[in-house]
């Protein structure tokens, strides 16, 4: 209503200006040379108006000629992408059916329709591995990680593949990148840890684990990585704080210190380690340099004054009175240990070395000796260095198993 009011406003003006000027009346002239012409103002006027309208036409026809391929081109590109989609929801539903060859047949053709984009890279490596076609899913990764925007997407698949075929120095070289391309992934940073235990980088395997792991084993496995001594000795006593009652670390920091001159906080250093865990090396670093039976007595009831009670403990002194001659210390000590239940194999084998010491070879000593043999071969067998996932035996601490390559699984037990 209010449009219709404005246009009748509107021609009641231009009519009233055509009526004015009619009333106005006058002519134009125009003289070219001799001629003369002159156009009354009302005709002059619509002349004006037809030579305006005339020329906005031939503009208006001319754009439109000049606009008319990039028109058709943007019109054959709705059309494409419009297909594509059609393509991509195909290949989408291939694959959740778990058709991979169809899936790579509409991908592929999405990408004919719509060009590379991320998204059609990505689901072109995921049709071509769904289907076993590592070479191509690597390419389309491959393409994905030449594009600034989608850097990490072609790492993390290629780092897939590369952790797939246990290329582990590939898998790490990616991981590295893909860090860069996007620092402090939770999931990255896993799969580096992983990686790191892999490839037995301890360094960066202690940087990058998690907060519960245990991380004595880990320090203790740079430190006898790490060229540098100092550097070293600096794993050796994170390990050792991080768990009094890993032997290894124990022995390795203390003998550390005893090397530096500390003799008596390396001392210190293998006490605080018996009272957490006893473990015959930590005995066998605080007796060393100790050659008299009785002294080596002595000092072993320094080492273990603070756990006496403790199998370990019982044993380590029976086997030192027994060979400083001092036979009914020896079996005060294993006589406790049996009562206790907690002897193993080597307390019954000492008991009998007791037994042939005290009467030598005779009746007396044949008759003990069955007995504690009998109880040996039921006890339980003396603790070793054992690796959790294939079992063997090794004869010292490793970070690696040697059978199984498995790592962190060599315990004591
Ligand atoms: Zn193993």
């Amino acid at each position: 209503m209010r449009r219709a009011i404005k246009l009748l406003l509107l021609c009641l003006v231009v009519v009233g200006i055509a009526w004015g000027l009619m009333r106005l009346g006058g002519v134009v002239e125009v003289r070219v040379g001799d001629t003369f012409i002159g156009l009354s103002l009302p005709v002059l006027l619509i002349l004006l108006v037809v030579l305006f309208t005339v020329l906005h036409l031939l503009l208006v026809a001319w754009r439109a000629l000049v606009n008319w391929p990039a028109r058709a081109r943007a019109k054959r590109e709705a059309r494409n992408r419009e297909k594509g989609e059609a393509a991509l929801t195909r290949a989408l539903v291939s694959m959740a059916a778990g058709a991979p060859e169809a899936a790579r047949g509409e991908v592929m053709r999405a990408r004919r329709l719509m060009g590379d984009n991320p998204q059609l890279l990505l689901l072109t490596a995921e049709a071509e591995r769904m289907a076993g076609q590592e070479a191509a899913a690597t390419e389309a990764f491959q393409a994905l990680a030449k594009r600034e925007d989608a850097r990490f997407i072609g790492l993390r698949g290629l780092l897939r593949q590369a952790i797939q075929r246990q290329d582990w120095p590939a898998a790490q070289q990616l991981a590295r990148e893909a860090e860069a391309a996007r620092p402090g992934t939770t999931w990255l940073r896993e799969e580096r840890a992983m990686l790191a235990l892999r490839t037995q980088d301890w360094r960066e395997a202690l940087t990058l684990a998690p907060a519960d792991t245990p991380r004595a084993s880990l320090a203790l496995a740079a430190a006898q990585q790490e060229p540098e001594p100092a550097r070293a000795a600096d794993y050796e006593k994170q390990a050792f704080q991080a768990d009094p009652a890993f032997a290894p670390a124990t022995v390795a920091h203390a003998a550390r210190l005893a090397a530096a001159g500390s003799t008596r906080k390396a001392r210190s250093v293998l006490e605080q380690g018996w009272r957490a865990a006893p473990h015959p090396d930590i005995a066998q670093a605080y007796l060393e340099g100790e050659a008299d039976p009785l002294a080596r007595v002595k000092l072993a009831e320094a080492l273990v004054a603070e756990n006496r009670t403790h199998a370990e403990s019982r044993l380590l002194l029976a086997r030192l009175a027994l060979l400083a001659g001092l036979t009914g210390r020896a079996r005060s000590e294993l006589e406790a240990l049996v009562e206790s239940g907690e002897a193993d194999a080597r307390a019954y084998l000492l008991l009998v070395d007791l037994e042939q010491a005290e009467h030598g070879e005779g009746p007396v000593f044949r008759t003990a000796e069955a007995k504690w043999l009998r109880a040996a071969t039921s006890a339980r067998p003396e603790p070793r260095w054992r690796c959790g996932h294939c079992g063997k035996t090794h004869a010292a601490w490793k970070p690696v198993c040697d059978q199984c390559n498995t790592p962190g699984r060599i315990a004591w037990g």
